[in-house]
């Protein structure tokens, strides 16, 4: 049996939609027996400082990362940004648009869903800090909170996800946009969970397509819960569209309890791995 990978690459903090502190995660890091660590906040880079500094007090190497909400084809794909430069200007400008789309996206939710008898939304949404990003399990746990959802997962299904009555449609950066960004700030761009998208094989294939000859560079093989199968799918996907393999669990905390921090499956030994340290 092949020991976990003391490696996980995708994983967030409060400064999304993360339940701990940048230094909580190191701490939950190292007690997980981790030694290589990308913090991948929603659309900023805001907890990376934090991150950095508790990471060196636990011996663990912190990758700086983020996961930008991109469109493509109608549809919004999660792109991983690994090894980027923060302050990298490309990169700076397109976060910042990112958020005020943000803003405005949770803005609109808040309305719609005060006039569904969340009663305080809107003034909740204005009252976030500016640089807290509002995603919509933000607004999952409100709701649960209030009494409206008995948890976040039928919050989704009756309020937030696609065709839903809180549901808003937000057109986000092109993926070629965000590819660039994360390129231009010296980082690898990686397509984050490819099978958590609701695609058939041949929109998944074409869509690896595009992110490859946008400039993309690899791939989530193994994701928070991936089973076997799943696995042995996205390592033929990677090794036919050419794209390095990366691994994440996608730990959110306490707001996704079922997914864990780290312990995921080694990768194939015939796929590169997205950081060439990783051999
Ligand atoms: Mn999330
Ligand atoms: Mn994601
Ligand atoms: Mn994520």
């Amino acid at each position: 049996m092949t020991l976990p990978s003391t490696v996980d690459l995708h994983m967030h903090t409060q400064a999304s939609d993360g339940s701990l502190t940048a230094q909580a995660l190191m701490q939950a890091a190292a007690d997980a027996g981790l030694r290589t660590v990308a913090v991948t906040d929603h659309d900023t880079v805001a907890g990376l400082d934090a991150a950095a500094l508790a990471a060196r007090t636990h011996g663990i190497e912190l990758v700086a990362g983020v996961e930008l909400s991109v469109s493509w084809q109608r549809r919004t794909l999660h792109i991983v940004g690994l090894e980027i430069d923060p302050d990298a200007a490309a990169l700076r400008d397109g976060l910042a648009r990112l958020q005020s789309q943000r803003r405005e996206r949770a803005r609109a939710i808040a309305i719609k869903l005060e006039k569904l008898g969340d009663t305080g939304c809107v003034r909740w949404v204005e009252e976030t800090p500016d640089n807290q990003q509002l995603t919509r399990s933000h607004f999952a746990l409100r709701l649960v909170g209030a009494g409206l959802c008995p948890d976040a997962k039928r919050a989704f299904k009756r309020y937030l996800a696609p065709g839903k009555s809180a549901h808003v449609a937000t057109q986000w950066p092109a993926l070629e946009e965000a590819v660039g960004w994360i390129n231009a700030a010296g980082g690898t761009a990686v397509v984050a969970h490819p099978l958590k998208y609701p695609m058939t094989r041949s929109w998944r294939h074409r869509m690896l397509a595009a992110f490859r000859e946008a400039g993309g560079r690899a791939m989530e093989v193994c994701s928070g819960n991936s089973d076997a199968e799943a696995i042995h799918t996205s390592a033929a996907d990677a090794e036919a569209f050419g794209l390095r393999a990366s691994l994440g669990s996608d730990f959110h905390g306490s707001s996704q309890p079922w997914i864990r921090l780290g312990r995921l499956p080694a990768l194939p030994e015939n796929l590169r791995p997205v950081l060439d340290r990783m051999r």
